[in-house]
């Protein structure tokens, strides 16, 4: 079997170069998950996709190939019986996405929350995307069209295209607080007092890629012009950005390539404008999968100055989410605990900005209970049990405003009108000719000093992460 892979990985090596790597090249293999091997092979800046069955998954390339060779790896091709295990398929009914969002949908079903809840919802362009798709932002608060003194945080989600469950746990947030605003005085108070931004869908291009040719696609769709195509958004900010090259990869083939530059990205560069623009006290950024609640650093093992209130507000929501199924999320830090990343965005909020930063890495907690494939079922628990830990934190940021903002610093900040967003009947027939101006102007910015944490001090069971947890990249 061995033999056959090397004359086939041998054979393609001569019709294609060396940098070629996409999904229609790419096989799914899989190695033992002995120690020597996984240290090897976590070295080797590999897509590692699951461990099964004590074997590692990993999607790989030509180059990675013979770097298995070169290392003497033994590896089992698993492309063509490969199925993720427990895999519950999407409807086909609601298109090749099932109830996950397409863009076109999510387009749709963001502009209806801001139709139908216009008082406290309303959808702003951000800024396109490569492939000139709108990147949105949906802003809930009172007076939603004004810019107040008040607390602000985000959630944002898909930087990784094949991360669907990452778009709806944020879209979910914003329907629930619009739907529930009038009847919860909680929702109420926090909406009254906040505002609070969600960015569900930072890769669009990417995750139109994912749906309609490659399910596992991850980066979003830059040439690189080598045959490869991507760029990792999450290894593309610029705080420590190309640290070293095991938290992300120079090499444009790689799942994890960070980009020619920090920043290079106009994915990156809206969520950079975004801040420049707000206050942020507070942002979650959503991934799968793991169940795991990650705070900086992640480009080291050692922690931050905060790493105290950033622990706490973590055991803060992991007790909060274990308290509505029983899902267990583990947390700490994120360069301690799993792996190295650089260029993330949790590092760049946090070592710009100061603010509590968080990746949450969303349900099943591995393969064997579905890996990138969440059920359709699914998704409603999914956000149920993450809600009570993003009201938490809106929470937070309300509690701490008073005493970290400077009014001063805050100035008012003109966004495109509805009149000027595409018009909307044209929403979910085409997905090119989006030629949208981009409405972020520079304004100021300013650091946030670390208020005490306060609110709920829901005790939790220690769920720190251990070690042996998932291999799968934030
Ligand atoms: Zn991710």
């Amino acid at each position: 079997m061995k033999k056959v892979i090397f004359l086939i990985a041998t054979f393609c090596l001569v019709f294609f170069p060396l940098e070629a790597q996409d999904y229609w090249n790419t096989e799914i293999i899989s190695v033992e998950k002995d120690p020597d091997t996984i240290k090897k092979i976590r070295q080797m800046d590999l897509d590692l996709l699951m461990e099964w069955n004590n074997r590692v998954y990993i999607i790989v390339g030509f180059n990675d190939f013979l770097k298995l060779q070169k290392e003497n790896i033994p590896y089992a091709l698993e492309t063509f019986n490969f199925y993720p295990h427990k895999q519950r398929e999407v409807s086909l009914q609601e298109g090749l996405n099932g109830r996950y969002h397409s863009y076109a949908e999510l387009e749709r079903d963001l502009l209806a929350l801001q139709d139908s809840y216009s008082h406290i919802a309303r959808v702003i362009d951000l800024g396109d995307s490569l492939e000139g798709r709108n990147i949105y932002a949906l802003k809930i608060s009172d007076n939603v069209y004004q810019d107040e003194q008040e607390a602000e945080l985000l959630f944002v989600g898909c930087h990784h295209a094949r991360e669907w469950i990452s778009v709806e746990v944020p879209f979910l947030l914003g329907k629930y607080l619009v739907e529930n605003y009038e009847t919860n005085t909680q929702v109420k108070d926090l909406v009254d007092q906040c505002e609070i931004w969600i960015v569900p869908l930072l890769n669009p291009d990417g995750l139109e890629y994912s749906i309609h040719f490659y399910r596992y696609w991850r980066k979003n769709r830059r040439d690189n012009r080598d045959g490869s195509f991507g760029i990792d958004l999450n290894r593309n900010y610029s705080y420590n950005w190309g640290f070293d090259d095991e938290g992300s990869s120079p090499f444009p083939s790689s799942s994890v390539y960070r980009g020619p530059s920090a920043f290079s990205e106009p994915e990156t560069q809206v969520m950079r404008a975004l801040f420049e623009e707000r206050n942020f006290q507070a942002v979650i950024s959503y991934h799968s999968y793991s169940q795991v609640i990650l705070y900086p650093w992640g480009y080291t093992n050692q922690p931050t100055a905060e790493d105290q209130l950033l622990d706490q507000i973590a055991a803060d929501m992991s007790g909060l989410m274990l308290s509505v199924n029983g899902t267990i999320y583990q947390y700490g830090q994120a360069g301690a605990e799993l792996y190295l990343t650089n260029g993330g965005m949790i590092d760049w909020t946090f070592g710009t900005y100061n603010i509590p930063s968080y990746t949450i890495e969303l349900p099943p907690i591995d393969e064997d209970h579905g890996g990138f494939f969440n059920a359709e079922e699914d998704i409603q628990p999914i956000f149920n049990e993450n809600l009570p830990a993003m009201l938490y934190l809106i929470d937070w940021t309300v509690q701490n405003f008073g005493s970290i903002i400077n009014p001063s610093t805050r100035r008012e900040r003109r966004y495109e009108t509805r009149a000027n967003l595409k018009d909307r009947t044209q929403f979910g027939r085409e997905l090119k000719d989006e030629g949208e101006d981009k409405a972020i102007t520079q304004n100021s910015k300013h650091k946030v000093n670390y208020p005490k944490t306060s609110g709920l001090k829901n005790k939790t069971t220690d769920v720190r992460i251990k070690q042996t947890d998932p291999i799968n990249k934030e």
